[in-house]
């Protein structure tokens, strides 16, 4: 059965930057209700977007036909405990998935940040944490199973459709509908947080020796001052600490109650952001925690804000930095939110940002509603004269007529794409630009099949 739930006039994406009135919004409860779904919206010649849970920043998801959400189709499907493999619902939240893994003695290789992604959404635009010997979350992945714009079941794994599964890895929901994802896991394992405050130049300088030496290993740079916090994670059997009423102030007092206040000032006095950023970085706490993997990946992210991460090789990743601090410190721009650098393992997946060689990402963030340019665009242009390719689920200007020079298998995708949606049912005007190359290059507050609030 599939539910329409009429009362969904309006879609919001999490950072409230794009709106969206979608015509329909669908929950089917079952694969043959999508089914049916998505014959019905061919049949009429409708556009059908498929949304997670709305934490990309571009109007990946925005339409206003056809809209998606496999919030129903949740849980998971089966477990094999001795393959340590799990089939599980593209529906599934992150968190809610490393709870049921946990129960079964399994977990994920890696996460990122948060867990709020629905997992078809997290693989969809090529989700990632950070260890230089780890994939993105998509190579997890040895099996998935989509529902085609036809209304058709197609299943991919390594040994049967290794091609379709390249394509399916990262593919922003222009294939079909991902319904079940069969994962490659890990038995579950603890991990050691050690978080320091050093110096911009020392990190830089131990980087290479730091990123292999640590199972998970990314820092923040505190823009307007030469500071970092790095926070290094590895195996460990100790029994968890550190996690509970300290870790709790750290994260929803400092990291959100008090930067959301700060936020606000530095809003309304943008000359404030360098000192505060400054303010930031002597704050910025050092400490040791241990607990089970799945529960020390994310922090909670309340203070809404506005991203950019590109991949650069990852040898290119510490002269871009400096660039980007120097663009900063030069044009006195109004910004006090951490720059993260993170690592990632070099993989095949067709769109995969880390195609090809082992990446550094390097994210930009600004709070919600101050100005995004000139910073986001003179940070493009320092990520791109680096080789950069962008994070799919975060802001960028590349169209298809740029995108194609970065991904090597990007044709092949395209051919991909085309023979399981000929009609293109499943692209809004966002994609076509990026797929298509239609319309013509937009301001960044303009959106492709939405409205920016
Ligand atoms: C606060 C915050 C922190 C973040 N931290 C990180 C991080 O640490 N690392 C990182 O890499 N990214 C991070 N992101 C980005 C985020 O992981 C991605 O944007 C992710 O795609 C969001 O998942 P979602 O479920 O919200 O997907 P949505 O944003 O709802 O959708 C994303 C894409 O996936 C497609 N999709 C969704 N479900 C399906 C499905 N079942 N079948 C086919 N396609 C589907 C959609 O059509 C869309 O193209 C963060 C974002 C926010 C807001």
């Amino acid at each position: 059965m599939t539910t329409e739930a009429a009362k969904v006039k309006t879609w919001r994406n999490w950072s409230g930057a794009v709106v969206a009135h979608p015509s329909g919004f669908l929950q089917p409860e079952s694969v043959d209700a999508l089914k049916a779904a998505l014959r019905d919206a061919s049949a009429q010649a409708r556009t059908v977007r498929v949304v997670g849970s709305g934490h990309s920043f571009p109007p990946l998801c925005a339409t206003d036909e056809t809209m998606v959400s496999l919030e129903a189709l949740r849980g998971l499907e089966s477990v094999d405990e001795r393959t340590r493999e799990a089939v599980v619902w593209a529906g599934t939240n992150l968190r809610e998935l490393g709870t049921l893994l946990a129960s079964h003695g399994l977990a994920m290789e890696n996460l990122g940040d948060i867990n709020k992604q629905s997992l078809g959404g997290a693989l969809g635009t090529g989700t990632h944490g950070t260890g230089v010997g780890l994939g993105i979350l998509s190579t997890q992945a040895a099996a998935m199973t989509l529902v085609t714009a036809s209304g058709d079941e197609v299943t991919c794994s390594e040994d049967a459709s290794p091609e379709l599964l390249q394509a399916a890895r990262v593919s922003l929901g222009a294939l079909g509908v991902v319904t079940r994802v069969r994962l490659r896991l890990l038995p579950a394992y603890r991990l050691r947080l050690t978080r320091r405050n050093l110096g911009l130049e020392e990190c830089l300088a131990g980087l290479h020796e730091a990123r292999a030496r640590h199972r998970h290993y990314e820092f923040f740079w505190f823009p307007h001052s030469d500071r970092v916090m790095t926070k290094a994670m590895d195996l460990t059997d100790e029994t968890p600490h550190g996690v509970g009423m300290g870790r709790w102030f750290s994260e929803m007092v400092m990291e959100n109650a008090v930067f959301g206040a700060v936020s606000r000032a530095c809003r309304m006095r943008p000359a404030w952001c360098a000192p505060v950023s400054r303010l930031s970085a002597k704050l910025a706490s050092e400490g040791v925690l241990a607990g089970e993997s799945h529960t020390l990946f994310a922090t909670p992210r309340l203070v809404r804000f506005q991203e950019m991460e590109y991949a650069v090789p990852v040898e290119r990743g510490p002269d871009c930095l400096r660039e980007l601090s120097e663009y900063i410190m030069r044009e006195q721009l109004p910004v006090h939110f951490p720059v993260e650098y993170r690592f990632v393992r070099g993989d095949d997946v067709f769109l995969s940002p880390a195609h090809g060689g082992d990446r550094a990402f390097i994210a930009v963030h600004q709070y919600r509603g101050m100005p995004l340019e000139p910073y986001f665009s003179g940070a493009e242009a320092i990520f791109r004269n680096h080789g950069g390719r962008p994070h799919w689920g975060k802001l960028h200007t590349q169209t298809a007529e740029t995108l194609k020079h970065l991904y090597p298998r990007w044709d092949d995708f395209q051919r991909v794409r085309e023979q399981l949606d000929p009609e293109g049912r499943f692209l809004n005007p966002y994609l076509r630009r990026l797929f298509l190359g239609e319309g013509a290059r937009r301001p960044r507050n303009e959106t492709g099949g939405a409205r920016l609030a």
